[in-house]
């Protein structure tokens, strides 16, 4: 399988190109040539293979430069310390399922595509003898997955920024407790955007971007993207029964587009998916452009923080692999619309509003911190269940979207502990504090205090890099 570039101007690529490439060197997103298969008998002969397994077979289909052996290894290393089922699929009311993706090492669904890529950027580093520097921006989450999946590489090195006091303690205390020599904490003075467009800006000049070795692991990867895939179809696989072509619908809890641009992937690669709901918080642009068709990001200025914070995202990174699909996989016009976002702030895509929905199952919802705290609320009143705020804004959309004899799963992006402030004012529950979590909330932090600019970072990397 090869990649080409969204835009259409860079050469074709193999997986492990793309994966070690990040950002296409036109400016665009890796996207395979054509949409692999899976559908009818295939998935049938997958339903009884456990996690690791079925996720080798599906990114089998997207690595096609890995042997499959090899692959194998790799799934059965990112999720053996995973507790049993890696990824449970529970009901918690008739017809809405939440699919359980927060087991791992930082308690949100970012390690399931992070432990992955992990294990294959080692693998794809080691097969060319190179280093990587990882440079990254993160509202919370991906930051603390993506350190504690490359923590201790030795030939990778991890240089992540966030905005400056805008991560819940926990989060904080997530990334800044680490003390690999290989992990760079860089907290800048800026909202998640600013540290998202310093990454853009350094890693968009090719001759530094090569001299210092510079990788990404955001969520535009495509090790993430492909490894996201697979709980689409392990969801499918629980929720159905053999024989049966059930339809389902997905709920998810939406930022910068990455997870439910899995979710879409699967559904073209032929599972039986009929709705994808994009659920946003009050940072509302992408519930705006598919209800309207107008894609209008905002300023950082203009992005709130919320108590969903890891969805506090203006400018959905993902979101061009989607239009790609939609104007039929022609760069040109893709293109043309990027540079008219660029010139004019928004693109308008309202005639073509209508087949959101009717061809790729996409509806949208947006959530307030008052129907989080009800969703939160009414949930733990049903079943004795917690969840969190950013899982609430999924089952708020989940409920608004269920359709008779159409398994709603809603996935669960993170655990409660995460947002113990929140779940506190929801309920008036205090949340156990597990003792290896109280000793990290304890322990001494590390963290470099940066200017929102990018020539500190650039002179910050050439000192501390790989090379
Ligand atoms: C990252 C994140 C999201 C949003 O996922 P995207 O792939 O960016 O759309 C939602 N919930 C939580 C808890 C997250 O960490």
């Amino acid at each position: 399988m090869q990649y080409v570039s969204t835009r259409g101007q860079a050469a074709p690529m193999s997986y492990s190109d793309a994966l070690l490439e990040g950002l296409a060197t036109d400016g665009g997103l890796a996207v395979p040539v054509e949409m692999p298969e899976a559908s009818g008998e295939q998935l049938e002969a997958w339903r009884d293979l456990t996690y690791p397994e079925l996720a080798a077979e599906v990114l089998g289909l997207f690595a096609t430069d890995i042997p499959r052996d090899d692959l194998a290894r790799m799934t059965a290393a990112a999720y053996a310390g995973f507790p049993e089922g890696v990824v449970p699929v529970r009901e918690i009311e008739d017809g809405l399922s939440l699919v359980g993706l927060s087991e791992g090492p930082t308690l949100a669904f970012k390690d399931m595509a992070m432990q992955f890529l992990g294990q294959v950027l080692e693998y794809a580093l080691e097969e060319r003898g190179w280093v990587q520097n990882i440079l990254g921006a993160t509202s919370g989450d991906t930051g603390s997955a993506a350190e504690h999946a490359l923590r201790g590489k030795e030939r990778v090195a991890v240089f992540m920024l966030s905005p400056q006091g805008r991560m819940s303690d926990f989060q904080r205390a997530q990334m800044f407790s680490l003390d690999d020599a290989n992990v760079h904490n860089i907290a800048v003075a800026g909202v998640f955007d600013d540290c998202q467009n310093l990454v853009k800006e350094l890693a968009g000049d090719i001759d530094f971007k090569r001299a210092q070795h510079i990788g990404a692991v955001n969520s535009i990867n495509l090790a993430r993207i492909t490894a996201q895939v697979v709980y689409y179809f392990w969801a499918w696989l629980r929720a159905t029964d053999a024989g049966g072509w059930t339809e389902v619908s997905f709920a998810v809890p939406t930022g910068n587009f990455g997870n439910i641009l899995s979710g879409l992937y699967a559904k073209l690669m032929g599972l039986p998916v009929r709705r994808l709901v994009v659920a946003t918080n009050e940072n509302d642009v992408l519930d705006e452009f598919f209800r309207t068709g107008v894609y209008r990001p905002r300023g950082s200025a203009e992005t709130l923080a919320t108590s969903s914070p890891s969805m506090d995202i203006s400018k959905a990174s993902n979101l061009e692999r989607f239009v790609y699909e939609l104007v039929g996989r022609d760069p040109e016009r893709l293109a043309a619309l990027w540079a008219e976002l660029g010139e004019s702030g928004s693109f308008d895509l309202s005639a073509e509003q209508p087949r959101f929905a009717a061809e790729f199952g996409f509806v949208s919802a947006s959530s307030t911190h008052a129907d989080r705290l009800a969703t939160i609320r009414s949930v733990h009143e049903a079943t004795g269940e917690i969840i969190d705020p950013h899982t609430a804004d999924g089952v708020k959309g989940a409920r608004a979207n269920l359709e008779p004899g159409v398994p709603m799963l809603s996935l669960e992006t993170a655990k409660p502990e995460k947002f113990a402030d929140t779940i506190r004012e929801a309920i008036g529950v205090e949340l156990d504090c597990p003792e290896d979590v109280a000793a990290m909330l304890a322990a001494p932090q590390r963290v470099t205090e940066m200017a929102d600019d990018a020539d500190t970072l650039r002179a910050f990397l050439e000192e501390n890099a790989l090379h």
